[in-house]
């Protein structure tokens, strides 16, 4: 927001108005300009993402009211809009690949189980929790690491990922039911569960059947 004179005198007029309170409006207003070319394109950066970031609306007001920031807050501020211009070229970079399969057999699992799981070669597959950050979210670990999680359709994996997780995530999102089965043979275990496979025909078809059922599989 750059406010011409007028447009201030006329916003400091105006008692209802944010500006109102400021006695001093004239210092304000000199404070805010030499704020801004002490610091430029700080207070625009936080008004361009306010609507959604209530930190940076709280600094955009009390700007408009202080006409500076402290230092403390201008410290916090270009941290906080590293971190935003961090995560946004994260989700610009990711990969587009077509997990559904994936991400719908998750959700139908979670009709009936709190957290899913599902394995397939070295991989495991979680569902984050309702109430985290990553809700909704795929965690995936490969033997037993972190290794990067699906968020809105999108792979974000970690810088030390191992190579290939891709593929596998591809494998299993084009015929989950095929590499569900792959796992149960290859280790005896359900792929959802983890459980061993005991009954012959859970063994035959290489998952057991209430979890290919919860599974949608
Ligand atoms: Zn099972």
């Amino acid at each position: 927001m750059d406010i011409t004179t007028a447009e201030y005198i006329q916003r400091a007029r105006n008692p209802r108005g944010a500006w109102g309170k400021a006695r001093d409006w004239k210092k304000v207003y000199f404070d805010m300009k030499k704020f801004k070319e002490e610091n430029p394109g700080l207070i625009e950066a936080l008004e361009e993402i306010s609507s959604w970031n209530s930190f940076a609306a709280s600094l955009v007001q009390q700007f408009t009211q202080r006409g500076s920031l402290s230092e403390k807050q201008v410290g916090s501020a270009v941290a906080m809009l590293m971190k935003v211009a961090a995560r946004k070229a994260e989700r610009d970079n990711a990969p587009e690949l077509d997990l559904s399969n994936i991400i719908s057999m998750f959700s139908k699992a979670h009709e009936a189980i709190k957290t899913p799981k599902f394995r397939y070669e070295d991989l495991v597959i979680s569902r984050a929790p309702d109430n985290g950050a990553n809700a909704g979210a795929l965690y995936v670990k490969v033997d037993g690491e972190y290794a990067g999680k699906v968020k809105e359709g999108k792979w974000f994996g970690i810088r030390t990922a191992p190579e290939g997780i891709i593929n596998k995530l591809q494998e299993i999102a084009a015929n989950p039911l095929e590499s569900a089965v792959a796992y149960g043979r290859k280790t005896g275990n359900c792929a959802c569960c983890g459980r061993e496979l005991t009954r012959h025909d859970s063994i035959e078809r290489g998952i057991g059947p209430i979890c290919a059922e919860r599974f949608g599989l």
